[in-house]
């Protein structure tokens, strides 16, 4: 992608974001629970509890918290975990909060130490102490802060601390969305668009997009971008899969990472097991983008298994790639 299209994509990546809980497609248990807590909330006139939402990229956390905010009739501050390395950072965040706001921390484990536990007060006590002054002299001046709603998302929930964790008042775990259901995010996405696409198309395109809606919008773009430079008046199947092929997106959704992190496994390390960070080495990746992004759709496709001694490569991902296992791997 280039970079001049890439502010045109995000455009329309916010276009394309339902505005409430009743166009977010799927999820329906968190959004029913989710519901409930803004609803009480109303009732009694308070701000909603702090909300934790966990899962892998994609698959609608932010969203979520700009539904939230407009739920609750409120602002929405949006900050991540990476650019508040020093508490003083998260200080000037939360003392310029408005009363009722939702701030929207995403990447919440990746924040630094110093800054989580200012966190923690703020989110108990709706307090921050801001130390003033360095060495013997410095002292502890305590801040009020309006009453707020923190929002929280990771796609790790395990790395956060308990003390963290423990301090939301709700916590939603979002899974991959089945076929079905990402071909209603795609239908509205369509229409949006102003596309036209056949049932045939729409089901092609949602399987192959890893159960991420995020990835869906992507690829319909893709597939219009495809029809429009071949004249294709309504997109069907056939457009679809051709349009996909070319943009190395297979059948079953895998796109380059997740191969090349298959085939590595296959082919230099034997099928494993391998430590995550020596595969990610083989892959030239982060071990975070391969542990987030790649990892939980593969293992949830029955392609990689992890274990205590390591990553290994499950008997489709061979089949998959068209390779044979060496003897006695699967005996
Ligand atoms: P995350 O914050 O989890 O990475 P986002 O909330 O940014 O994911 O979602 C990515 C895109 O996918 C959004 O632009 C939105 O249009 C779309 N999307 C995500 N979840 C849903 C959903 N449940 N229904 C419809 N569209 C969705």
């Amino acid at each position: 992608m280039s970079s001049t299209s890439e502010p045109e994509e995000r455009v329309l990546e916010a276009a394309l974001r339902p505005k409430n809980l009743h166009d977010f497609v799927g999820q329906q248990r968190v959004r029913e629970q989710l519901s409930l807590v803004l609803e009480a909330a109303r009732i009694r006139e308070r701000t909603s509890d702090h909300v934790l939402l966990s899962g892998p990229p994609g698959l609608g956390k932010t969203t979520l918290a700009m539904i939230i905010a407009a739920e609750m009739n409120a602002p929405l501050r949006i900050s991540s975990g990476p650019a508040i390395q020093h508490a003083g950072d998260l200080a000037a965040i939360l003392s310029s909060l408005t009363e009722g706001e939702v701030l929207f921390l995403d990447e919440i484990h990746r924040m630094s130490r110093p800054a989580e536990e200012m966190l923690y007060m703020a989110m108990e006590d709706f307090r921050v102490d801001i130390v003033v002054g360095k060495g013997a002299g410095a002292t502890a001046v305590p801040l009020e802060l309006p009453p707020f709603t923190l929002v929280g998302a990771t796609t790790r929930a395990g790395l956060l601390p308990g003390p963290l964790r423990d301090r939301f008042g709700f916590t939603g775990h979002l899974e991959f969305y089945s076929v079905d259901e990402l071909e209603l995010v795609l239908r509205r996405s369509a229409m949006l668009m102003d596309l036209k696409v056949n049932s045939a198309g729409f089901t092609e395109v949602a399987s192959r997009s890893r159960g991420t809606p995020r990835i869906a919008n992507r690829l319909l773009r893709r597939v219009r971008d495809w029809a429009l430079v071949h004249q294709i008046e309504q997109i069907d199947a056939r457009s679809a899969s051709q349009a996909l092929e070319m943009y190395e997106v297979d059948a079953r959704g895998l796109d380059r990472l997740d191969r090349s992190v298959l085939s590595a496994l296959c082919t230099k390390f034997g099928g494993g097991p391998v430590g995550l960070s020596t595969l990610a080495i083989a892959v030239g990746e982060e071990t975070e983008t391969v542990e987030t992004v790649a990892e939980p759709f593969l293992v949830r496709e029955g392609l990689l298994g992890r274990t205590p001694r390591g990553r290994i490569a499950m008997p489709e991902a061979w089949s998959h790639l068209g390779l044979t296992p060496p003897a006695g791997v699967f005996d």
